[in-house]
């Protein structure tokens, strides 16, 4: 036992927790969660509790069903929405093959190795998520329509404002949690909110992100109101990303500032940028995971669609922001395709080793983009050489199938089940005959 796992033993014992969550993701991001006794924690520790993992998505085969999770204490924290006496704790957990190996299932595992394969380079990745949601008046089914809870936009300061009071008890709860919140606002849509977490190592932000959305969705209950992280619930509104700022550092010093650099970058966060353009396509299944995703894409309102990048320019899909000349360590790069509804490990993941080739390849960064990309023609983006995104979940599928860095990244066991998986949901998505189809051309 080590010091992490004994303090979270005596944590348990003086703060009386009654449960333990043991929580873990499948393959697509999807938060999962069995609780067990404290008694039992010590074994938990030691030797890792079993589970079936063939009835978890992307986890095993059937074959080889048996899986292991391990506690990480270092993520010990009280549920603070399952207060007060005989509380409850969670923990999130590695899974691990039956021999004890780390299972090449396990999503935080992708993560953790293409952050190994960082640390190789001598690098730190660091992540810093911007993470819009919306809100709407309480579901009874899925087929409901969806009804924003007001009707505010960007910035707005609404007086007594619903979203206003959620975001507070939100953030209330995940400051409890260790999570610290940076800015806060109504987004652009009505009933659409954006929260934005302090950067973290990346893995700790992934744990993080899962919190969130766990966290939103508790208050959003407790609070009379369904919240949504669905890309494009509304057609004609705006979707709802994820951008994620993200840099790379080296011991303490940020890797992407240079004094006097162009926009102060240094040539480590050129290259880590013409990276993640080069190999933008072949990510996006993963960044963008639904065929939901691909509407927030195309569907305009200020989401990108087209692989170039800029520094003030809000239609790229990396954006190099501004920061105060004396804040160098604050160096970063804006990635604006991710979506909200993305595995954040897996995401994270792609996304690093994308940037990561660029570094060690030395890729040539291409020209910013000065314009407004969208008002371009597709004769002026292709002269620029600006590409377009994969325009639907199958194009998506069609353009990773052939990567060997999302093949190499993810595993051959994730990338696999996860190609499986989203061919099913693009076939399925084919079959259906939609209300757009019937209006349009139903009585012809
Ligand atoms: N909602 C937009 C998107 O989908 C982003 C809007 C913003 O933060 N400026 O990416
Ligand atoms: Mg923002
Ligand atoms: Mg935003
Ligand atoms: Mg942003």
């Amino acid at each position: 036992m080590d010091k992490q796992q004994e303090y979270v033993l005596r944590a348990i014992e003086e703060r009386d927790v009654r449960f333990i969550r043991l929580w873990f993701t499948d393959v697509l991001g999807v938060l999962k969660s069995v609780a067990i006794a404290p008694a039992e924690l010590e074994g938990a520790f030691i030797e890792g509790i079993g589970f079936d993992g063939s009835s978890i998505e992307g986890l095993s085969r059937v074959s080889e069903s048996d899986l292991i999770l391990r506690p990480d204490p270092s993520t010990f924290q009280i549920l603070p929405w399952r207060g007060g006496k005989h509380g409850t704790a969670r923990m999130f957990c590695d899974i691990l093959t039956p021999d004890g190996e780390s299972s090449p299932a396990d999503p935080r595992n992708v993560l953790k190795r293409a952050l190994a394969e960082a640390a190789d380079a001598g690098f730190t990745f660091y992540t810093h998520p911007e993470i819009e949601f919306y809100l709407f008046k309480a579901l009874e089914n899925e087929t409901d329509p969806l009804i924003p809870i007001d009707n505010a936009g960007y910035f707005d300061h609404v007086a007594r404002g619903q979203g206003h009071d959620f975001r507070r008890a939100a953030i209330t709860l995940l400051e409890s949690m260790g999570i610290s919140v940076e800015f806060s606002h109504h987004e652009t849509g009505p009933g659409q909110n954006e929260i934005d977490l302090r950067y973290a190592d990346a893995l700790s932000t992934a744990d993080n992100i899962m919190t969130f959305r766990s966290v939103v969705k508790e208050v959003s209950i407790e609070q009379g109101f369904t919240a949504s992280f669905m890309p494009k619930p509304l057609a004609g509104q705006p979707g709802s990303g994820m951008h994620t700022h993200l840099s790379l550092f080296e011991g303490d010093t940020n890797a992407f500032y240079e004094p006097g650099g162009e926009y102060q970058l240094s040539t480590t966060g050129r290259a880590f940028i013409a990276g993640l353009l080069h190999h933008a396509a072949e990510i996006t299944a993963v960044t963008n995971q639904f065929v939901n995703s691909y509407k927030r894409l195309w569907g305009g309102q200020e989401a990108p669609s087209y692989r170039c990048w800029g520094h003030n320019n809000r239609s790229a899909l990396v954006r190099v922001p501004m920061y105060k000349p004396n804040k160098g360590q604050s160096a970063r790069v804006e990635y604006r395709g991710l979506d909200a509804a993305a595995n954040p490990y897996l995401a994270f993941a792609v996304m690093l080793r994308a940037g990561l080739k660029g570094v060690q390849e030395a890729y040539q960064l291409p020209e910013e983009a000065e314009d407004n990309v969208w008002e371009l023609s597709d004769t002026e983006r292709r002269a620029l050489g600006i590409d377009p995104l994969p325009g639907s979940l199958n194009e998506a599928v069609a353009v990773m199938e052939r990567s060997e860095l999302v093949a190499e990244t993810l595993g051959e066991q994730v990338f696999t089940h996860f190609l499986a998986n989203k061919r099913q949901e693009w076939t399925d998505y084919r079959a259906q005959v939609t209300p757009y189809e019937l209006a349009r051309i139903g009585l012809i």
